[in-house]
């Protein structure tokens, strides 16, 4: 006889977000796709196509210099330290990579962690209870777990809104030991958090700043430090976390601030203490490629050129693809934003189906919903490499251009022509 009271089985389980349901009621599969990357282009299912779906902004996870240095590191040392830093996972690289993150960001000191994920898990170390943290909405999930993680008071404040930040800042518990946290370049949208009003806030009410600078550091401000440095408040952030993983050609994160912070993270953040370190060619590669960013920012200068052709022919196109260049920016707002362009698609369907086109026009992009962005939307994640050719910008312009050019019947992909 059936069991007319089945037990709850906890492998029971289907892909929870509508957006991913829709997806898969398509014929589309955008997900998990195997292919390989190399100076702007990919080869998706042994076909060529302009990568445009990357975030290896600089160029540098193929570069020649950078592979060898991993390749001697790999020789030399091995695989892996097959251990966490405390005990026997820590090579002389780590602390001449440490060293090097420093002395580039200004720091007194930094921590390198196995991914720029833990880097974020680590803060949770830093909040205790009684503390109270305030947070963008619009954060990277590993901020927010790295919050969660804690055992501070969370608030958050309304994506880029720093008065919203000020008011929820002057109503928390005077005693309360303070900090702000926030993406310096959020990653989706690619829009920069309003740092000048955000560390203003933060420092009118004792708060600390710290910033996320995953997608910034590398490649904006003038030496390349990162969102804060372009909005000129780097002094004001007080701790910095970052990653290898898109400007620096590799895989792994960091810490960078005071001294005693750091050491305190070092002992104290389990996401650094249990888990094994940086692999050797992780950061030899690491380090190779932070020495080409620094001795070679025509990097960064042309991916942001290329970046901001090409949003601009994009709203040309009639696509709703962030702030234009040309568009007057409101008083205060912070200035265009770099290689990420985020093109606004209507529902799950619509936005795998422009993905799909792209893909046959030869332009591999990525395709996002929650929760990356807020429910209900979705997007068209575009973004450039230093390593892009003219031609490469041209040919993912053409690509959406022929979309536009066959829309289907109320394809809310296609935005209205901006006026
Ligand atoms: N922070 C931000 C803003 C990110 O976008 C990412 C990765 N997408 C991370 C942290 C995590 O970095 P990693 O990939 O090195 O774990």
């Amino acid at each position: 006889m059936p069991d007319s009271n089945p037990r709850p089985d906890l492998f029971d389980k289907a892909p929870a977000s509508p957006f991913l349901r829709a997806v898969h009621a398509t014929p589309v599969r955008p997900y998990y796709r195997p292919l390989r990357a190399r100076d702007g282009e990919a080869v998706v299912d042994g076909r060529k196509v302009v990568m445009a779906g990357c975030n290896d902004y600089l160029g540098l996870a193929t570069d020649p210099r950078v592979t060898a240095a991993a390749a001697t590191a790999l020789q030399t040392y091995g695989t892996s330290c097959s251990g966490a830093r405390t005990l026997n996972g820590t090579l002389p690289l780590h602390g001449e990579l440490e060293a090097a993150v420093a002395d580039f960001l200004g720091t007194e000191d930094a921590a390198v962690v196995t991914t720029g994920f833990q880097a974020n898990l680590a803060l949770a170390a830093l909040f205790g209870p009684g503390d109270a943290v305030f947070s963008d909405t619009a954060n990277h999930a590993s901020l927010i777990d790295g919050i969660r993680l804690g055992a501070a008071h969370r608030l958050r404040y309304r994506h880029a809104d720093p008065a919203h930040l000020d008011r929820l800042l002057a109503d928390a518990d005077p005693a309360a030991a303070k900090a702000v946290v926030t993406d310096g370049m959020f990653s989706m949208d690619g829009a920069l958090a309003p740092l000048p009003a955000v560390t203003a806030a933060a420092r009118r009410h004792g708060a600390r700043t710290l910033v996320d600078g995953a997608h910034d550091i590398g490649l904006l401000g003038p030496a390349g430090r990162g969102a804060a440095e372009l909005l000129g408040v780097h002094e004001q952030v007080d701790l910095f976390t970052g990653t290898f993983s898109k400007c620096f050609g590799s895989t792994g994160g960091f810490l960078a601030g005071p001294a005693r912070v750091i050491t305190h993270l070092r002992y104290t953040a389990r996401a650094i203490l249990f888990s094994a370190s940086m692999p050797p060619p992780a950061l030899a590669a690491a380090m190779s490629a932070l020495e080409i960013s620094i001795d070679e920012p025509w990097r960064r200068h042309r991916v942001l050129d290329l970046a901001s052709r090409l949003r601009t022919r994009l709203t040309a196109l009639g696509y709703d693809a962030g702030p234009a260049p040309a568009d007057p920016a409101p008083p205060g707002a912070p200035p265009p934003p770099g290689p990420v362009i985020a093109v606004r698609t209507g529902d799950p369907a619509d936005c795998v189906r422009l993905w799909q086109h792209l893909l046959d026009a030869g332009v591999y992009t990525n395709p996002v919903g929650p929760p990356a962005v807020p429910e209900g939307s979705s997007i068209i994640r575009v973004t450039l490499q230093a390593t892009h050719t003219d031609t490469h910008v041209d040919r993912i312009a053409e690509a959406f251009a022929t979309a536009r050019r066959t829309p289907r019947p109320a394809d809310p992909a296609l935005a209205r022509p901006r006026q």
